[in-house]
């Protein structure tokens, strides 16, 4: 089989780690453990998990010209994702995220957006005709909206991941055919706290497939009017970042090899579990093995 091509336009940041015993309170002082820093952003983690698994990925973004920005394009030469579209502002620091891990698992993040905010329309031509001939386009709201929307509208086939979902425009959904939200993501877009409900109402608004994922409950798939839950794999968690990048990474490779929709959320919801299993966000993202091997594929 032929490896499906996917274009991701989006965020690169570099995530500044510390392990803490739980998070701190306002105004209160925390000793953590080891500072880590890890290659990360939705935009880059979704392009590496999708070139982990196989298919053959192009990233469109910007990078500050600052040591920060230099380590991501090299992790995603590490990766082997197609980085001649990710360009370089001067003058602007690239893009990073200030995130604690909890005991438990859980995280709390600040993103300095930094050079991901000069991703323009323009800079897609950067990309040529291969929005247009990408499998799939995959974006999510970590760079301009404006930015989102140019590239919903030249893609064939168009994957937002709604995040952060404060950012979404009603007109983006209605060029989006695939959508992909997390429980509070769902909530915020439609203002009803049931994940089931949020789905359908999602659906309404013009994507076909959604899926709203619900951490270790698993997700809800609405697929062409049908409601399916779909379980998550029982695993021991130890860090949840990016455990939603590479669901959507993932998600994205099983439909582009033409998967029916449960099915792809089924194997996402194998690489979204995986990547809970390691600390940081790209270090974290699942081969296509381990992939194959939890979900039984
Ligand atoms: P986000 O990171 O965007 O908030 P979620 O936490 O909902 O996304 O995770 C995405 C998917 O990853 C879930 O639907 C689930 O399949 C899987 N997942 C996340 N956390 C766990 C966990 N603790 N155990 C097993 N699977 C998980």
């Amino acid at each position: 089989m032929t490896p499906p091509r996917l274009t991701v336009v989006g965020s690169l940041n570099l995530d500044l780690i510390v392990r803490v015993a739980r998070f701190p309170r306002p105004g209160e002082t925390l000793l953590g453990a080891d500072f880590i820093t890890a290659p990360g952003g939705k935009g880059a983690n979704q392009a590496v998990a999708a070139a982990r698994l196989g298919a053959e990925v192009r990233m469109v973004g910007r990078v500050g010209d600052d040591p920060f920005g230099g380590r991501l394009l090299m992790a995603l030469d590490e990766a082997e994702v197609d980085r001649s579209a990710v360009l370089t502002t001067s003058g602007v620091a690239t893009g990073v995220a200030m995130i604690t891990v909890a005991a438990d698992g859980e995280n709390q993040i600040v993103v300095a957006t930094g050079a991901n905010a000069a991703l323009t329309p323009a800079d897609l031509t950067a990309a040529g005709s291969r929005l247009g001939s990408a499998d799939l386009v995959i974006s999510q709201l970590e760079v301009p909206s404006a930015t989102v929307a140019a590239a919903a509208r030249e893609a064939g086939r168009f994957l937002l991941n709604a995040a952060p979902a404060d950012r979404v425009e009603p007109t983006l959904l209605e060029v989006t055919d695939v959508l992909v939200v997390n429980r509070g993501e769902a909530q915020a877009l439609t203002g009803d706290g049931d994940p089931a409900r949020a789905a359908r109402r999602l659906t309404e608004l013009g994507p076909t497939l959604v899926v709203v994922t619900l951490g270790p409950e698993g997700s809800v798939v609405v697929a062409d009017g049908t409601l399916t839950a779909v379980a998550a794999f029982p695993v021991q968690a130890v860090d949840t970042t990016a455990a939603g990048d590479a669901f959507v990474g993932a998600l994205a490779v099983a439909l582009a090899e033409g998967n029916d929709p449960v099915a792809a959320v089924r194997w996402a919801s194998a690489a979204g579990a995986l990547a809970t299993t390691v600390v940081g966000a790209q270090p974290s993202l699942p081969t296509r093995t381990a992939v194959e091997e939890l979900a039984g594929t």
